[in-house]
């Protein structure tokens, strides 16, 4: 069966627009996706309806939002397949998750003369939590160095990974090359000395199922609004015996049993220990409105055609001069590249002229700009609601582009 793009992107508004009098051709969704109606009504009739605070309420409308709310980790617990939903924290998005592994486990568990284990292609928000962890707490932060094409140099981890190694964070799909790291394989290796293993899935959730029993992750973590589902808004998966050992990171209300001036705090149970403040409410909806719509469209659909869509692209993109792609022949979601010896702004502003949205820059991942020895990149990013008629408009801007700086 063909995929149905035509009526996904008719549930995406924005999709009609035109940029610089053309159609949009949005390619930067590794950054941020669109929000299809569903997402965007779920969250506005909460607030137009059903808004309350959550916890506590005793009147109807506090007590259907909290069930919403809790709802909704149900919901996603299915979707990664916990074994309770209370193994799910709600957080502001993936570099909160980590800074909360970061300073709640990792303060506890992480001492002087230990290591941490990261590689060269992650984000910054799966390195600097744990560039500060080591600084306060005298442990080593390891790399695991890459290949020329941007796969793991995995034969490193055997001499990388010691009985002193505590943690191992790595990323389940690079958000610039779009490898997809063999993470069961590492989460294997890492657990037979002893090291837990936090999974950044902020640009694999996306793109195919995650079981996070299958892969036998300690934490995962990933972003609403890169899943469809608004900003403000992810969670973090912590197994449960780890979960229920971690000490409290932020104080506040709602992650309280007891608060006594004279005799100090008790807290609440985990998840809801993590959880201080007023939480995001609107945002969790619209995730739970985002996965609802995924899943209806099923995402293994969605991965089959995005696979076409990618391997349609690299062919196309073959065919421009100068061209420079980063990232190896089977990869996820995004083609990273450099045209000639321009910077990436000004080919990203010759694309946006013709209508053509593409991310530039160092793509928040500095050391993997420093492996490559360039300062930015372009970044089109591929998904659901792409066609091949925007690869061709992508493709014949860059060769408009070469043609125009030469
Ligand atoms: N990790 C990866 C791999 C990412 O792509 C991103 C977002 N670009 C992040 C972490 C951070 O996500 P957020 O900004 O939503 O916290």
């Amino acid at each position: 069966m063909s995929f149905p793009v035509e009526k996904v992107r008719a549930d995406f508004p924005v999709l009609t627009r035109e940029v610089n009098g053309l159609p949009l051709a949005y390619l930067d969704s590794a950054a941020s996706a669109q929000k299809p109606a569903q997402v965007i009504d779920a969250e506005a009739e909460f607030y137009r309806h059903g808004y309350a605070a959550v916890h506590r309420g005793i009147h109807t409308l506090s007590a259907e939002a909290t069930q919403r709310m809790e709802n909704v980790r149900t919901q996603i617990g299915a979707f990664l397949n916990t074994r309770s939903p209370e193994e799910l924290v709600f957080v502001r998005g993936t570099t909160e998750g980590i800074n909360l592994v970061a300073n709640s486990w990792g303060s506890d568990q992480v001492h002087a003369g230990e290591n941490i284990l990261i590689s060269q292609m992650e984000h910054h928000a799966n390195i600097v939590p744990w560039q500060m962890l080591c600084e306060r707490v005298g442990a080593e932060l390891r790399v695991i160095p890459l290949n020329d094409d941007g796969t793991l140099q995995l034969e490193q981890l055997d001499t990388l990974l010691d009985e002193r190694t505590r943690l191992v964070a790595i990323t389940q799909v690079s958000n610039v090359l779009g490898t997809e790291n063999p993470v069961a394989e590492i989460i294997a290796k890492a657990h037979q000395v002893g090291a837990k293993v936090l999974v950044d899935g902020a640009q694999a959730v996306m793109h195919h199922q995650v079981d996070v029993q299958a892969l036998d992750c300690d934490f995962y973590v990933f972003s609403g609004h890169k899943l469809y589902g608004p900003t403000g808004i992810g969670v973090l998966y912590v197994k449960d015996e780890i979960l229920q050992a971690m000490p409290p990171w932020e104080g506040g209300g709602s992650m309280i049993a007891t608060v006594s001036l004279s005799e100090g705090t008790t807290y609440a149970r985990a998840p809801w220990r993590f959880e201080a403040g007023t939480p995001n409410t609107g945002g969790i909806i619209g995730l739970g409105a985002a996965i609802e719509y995924v899943s209806a469209i099923g995402l293994e659909a969605i991965a089959e055609y995005e696979q076409v869509l990618m391997q349609y692209a690299l062919a196309e993109l073959a065919s421009v001069p100068d061209l420079k792609l980063y990232g190896p022949a089977n990869r996820l979601g995004v083609i990273a590249f450099n045209l000639g010896k321009h910077h990436a702004y000004d080919v990203g502003s010759f694309l946006d002229n013709y209508g053509v949205a593409v991310r530039t820059g160092h793509h928040c991942a500095m050391p993997l700009m420093a492996f490559y020895q360039v300062p930015a990149m372009c970044r089109a990013s591929l998904v659901m609601y792409n066609t091949m008629e925007e690869v061709d408009r992508l493709v014949a801007g860059l060769k408009r582009t070469h043609h125009l700086l030469g």
